[in-house]
């Protein structure tokens, strides 16, 4: 996630999309986890003059990981279940597609759980020895029932108790088209529309869906871009 800086009243496009730019001049986008090389930040002044920001992105290593021992059908789906999961995943693709104005994302990101990390972002997966994609979030293991806090405020946009690979599944989302997802969840203590503040509790740790153990998976977009939570969390703390 990167915050930048703009005289207010500029206009600015990265990615093919015109950023929100707030009274004071913030604007936010995301960089994915296969962005390489140079990226550009076009800013229009308000008296017109023109500007671009370049941004060098260093690549990073991504370790295989093999997870063993998750259900079979979560790996393979018959043709009716690979259905319900793309219908499932639309669902939570299209709220991400908010750009609300609220700032939530400016607030310094708080751990949902604490907890041993069990699962990095952006590792490539070998689910049962089948290549699947890359890990999308942060896995923290903790015990079943264990309250999940809101990192930063936000609005709640997606909550569902059984989802076939991600469980109880819930997106809040921090404006600007950044938003957190929540996995795999016991309970969800929330319902779309309700606005949290920063470390409330929003759910409880749990195994549903594709998981081999308790464990909260905490991913981050940037519209439909997965972004890495725990540098969210060093950048901001
Ligand atoms: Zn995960």
């Amino acid at each position: 996630m990167v915050v930048g800086k703009v005289e207010p009243g500029s206009e600015v496009r990265y990615a093919g999309r015109s950023l929100r730019v707030t009274s004071y001049g913030t604007v936010v986008f995301g960089v994915g986890r296969d962005a390489e090389g140079t990226l550009t930040v076009d800013v229009r002044h308000a008296d017109g003059s023109k500007e671009q920001s370049r941004i060098a992105v260093t690549a990073r290593d991504w370790p295989i990981e093999r997870v063993d021992g998750v259900p079979p059908a979560t790996v393979d789906p018959p043709p009716a279940i690979a259905e319900r999961i793309r219908r499932e995943q639309a669902r939570v693709a299209a709220v991400r597609d908010r750009d609300d104005a609220r700032t939530d994302f400016t607030q310094a990101f708080q751990r949902p759980v604490e907890g041993r990390t069990s699962g990095r972002f952006g590792r490539q997966r070998i689910y049962n020895g089948k290549p699947g994609t890359p890990h999308s979030g942060w896995d923290i293991a903790a015990a079943t029932g264990t309250p999940v806090r809101a990192p930063a405020a936000g609005v709640v946009t997606f909550a569902d108790p059984d989802l076939y690979l991600t469980g109880g599944t819930l997106v809040l989302d921090h404006g600007h088209g950044i938003s957190s997802n929540f996995l795999h969840l016991s309970r969800i203590d929330v319902k779309v529309g309700d606005r949290v503040e920063q470390g409330a509790t929003i759910a409880a740790v749990g195994a549903t869906g594709r998981a081999t153990g308790p464990h909260l998976h905490w991913g981050m977009n940037w519209f439909d871009v997965r972004i890495d939570p725990q540098l969210v969390l060093e950048r901001t703390r």
